[in-house]
């Protein structure tokens, strides 16, 4: 088969490189629109168990004595009215910083030679010859990309209510950390925990109307830093907060889909379903996502039609449940300047039951994730 993989992130180099291991005959082709040396966009991420081990977790496919100084995070502690509860997570989260994480899969894919195409970009459907494929993978993130192909992948834009920033700080949290902090102004809350031995994430979230009356839209980059850095002082002890290049105050962008394909194009990753950071499950969905993939049109090579069809099948239920799951938090979080005058151990509680009305994520994706993995003999 002739493939091109649009997109050089976790979900298209997961699924060119696990094809690729099925079938090293076949002719892959990875093109990326930034350049080589371009810091790949974002700090750290939470994934699922332990690496080398979880079939969710994209560093269980990187070579075995290769680290990426992944942390585990064990525990989840909320402060709130400067009081903390600490508990028990029940499951083993891998902080891993994505630069890391992205080079690890890209060397993947040039170890069984899948050549990468840096600076080059497909935005248009006029940039795209797709009869010259027998499969086109778009893995472009959440990006406009799939919005040029409209009329058949019909992409669901809706942007968030809150405004978010993703920092980056030298403080080390050795937790899953919840922090909110009233100021006169508004609430705002911070996410973070350790991906790294000297690095922590800090996701810095308020409402459009507490981000407007603070005028972190007035601030320059510096001054957003050290507000930050101000407001959370207790919790970063001293420590700053650090703006990376292509990250700044947004709205969280959600990208929907209701069907996974259009002909011999299909979508994975955020460029599929993305979801609220809040839950921390992109970078899963996409290896989840790839693996349904890999399954489909290895099960089918000959029909890339009935690939696609069984690939829709298999993937959109748990994109829909992963979207209900991130659509409950990130209403949760948009709301919660309402909660306030809760106690920490009654938020906490808030918190914990958000998405309890819905079937668990974690199950759904074991379920299909061993189908997709049941590959039987090559
Ligand atoms: C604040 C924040 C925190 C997060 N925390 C977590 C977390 O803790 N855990 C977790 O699992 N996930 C987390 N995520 C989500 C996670 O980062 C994404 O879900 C994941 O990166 C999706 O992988 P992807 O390969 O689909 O997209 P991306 O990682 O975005 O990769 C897409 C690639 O395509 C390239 N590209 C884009 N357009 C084009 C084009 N037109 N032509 C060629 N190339 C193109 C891009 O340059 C990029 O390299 C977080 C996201 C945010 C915003």
């Amino acid at each position: 088969m002739k493939i091109l993989v649009i997109g050089a992130g976790p979900a298209g180099l997961m699924f060119a490189s696990q094809i690729k291991k099925l079938h090293p005959e076949w002719d892959l082709r990875i093109v990326e629109k930034n350049h080589v040396d371009d810091n790949v966009v974002g700090w750290g991420v939470v994934l699922p168990g332990h690496a080398q081990k979880h079939p969710a977790n994209p560093l269980t496919y990187t070579p075995a004595d290769k680290t990426v100084g992944e942390q585990y995070l064990n525990e989840f502690k909320l402060t709130h009215n400067n009081k903390s509860v600490r508990k028990d997570t029940n499951v083993t989260l891998c902080g891993a910083e994505r630069k890391a994480l992205v080079r690890e899969l890209r060397q993947l894919c040039a170890g069984l030679d899948i050549p990468i195409e840096y600076e080059k970009s497909i935005e248009e459907e006029s940039d795209l010859d797709t009869a010259a494929y027998d499969l086109v993978v778009m893995s472009t993130g959440i990006s406009h990309t799939s919005a040029y192909y409209r009329e058949a992948l019909k992409p669901k834009v809706k942007y968030g209510s809150n405004r978010y920033m993703w920092y980056g700080t030298s403080q080390v949290f050795d937790a899953m950390n919840l922090i909110f902090k009233k100021h006169d102004k508004g609430v705002f809350v911070a996410h973070s925990y350790k991906y790294s031995n000297d690095m922590s994430t800090f996701v810095v979230e308020c409402s459009e109307e507490t981000y407007q009356k603070v005028g972190l839209d007035k601030l320059s980059e510096g001054e957003a830093e050290d507000f930050v850095a101000t407001l959370f002082k207790e919790e970063l002890e001293g420590h700053s907060v650090q703006t990376q290049s292509g990250l700044k105050w947004r709205n969280f962008m959600k990208i929907s889909h209701e069907k996974s394909y259009d002909g011999n194009i299909a979508l994975v990753g955020d460029a599929l379903q993305s979801g609220h950071f809040s839950i921390g499950h992109g970078t899963t969905m996409a290896v989840v996502g790839a693996q349904i993939l890999v399954k489909a049109v290895h099960d089918h090579s000959e029909n890339v039609a009935l690939a696609m069809e069984e690939f829709n099948n298999n993937v959109m239920p748990v994109m829909q449940l992963f979207d209900k799951h991130a659509t409950a938090s990130q209403d949760w979080f948009e709301t919660v300047e309402n909660k306030m005058d809760l106690s920490v151990e009654e938020i906490a509680h808030s918190f914990s039951e958000r998405r309890g009305h819905l079937p668990p994520l974690p199950a759904a994706l074991a379920q299909v994730l061993g189908r997709a993995l049941d590959r039987g003999v090559n």
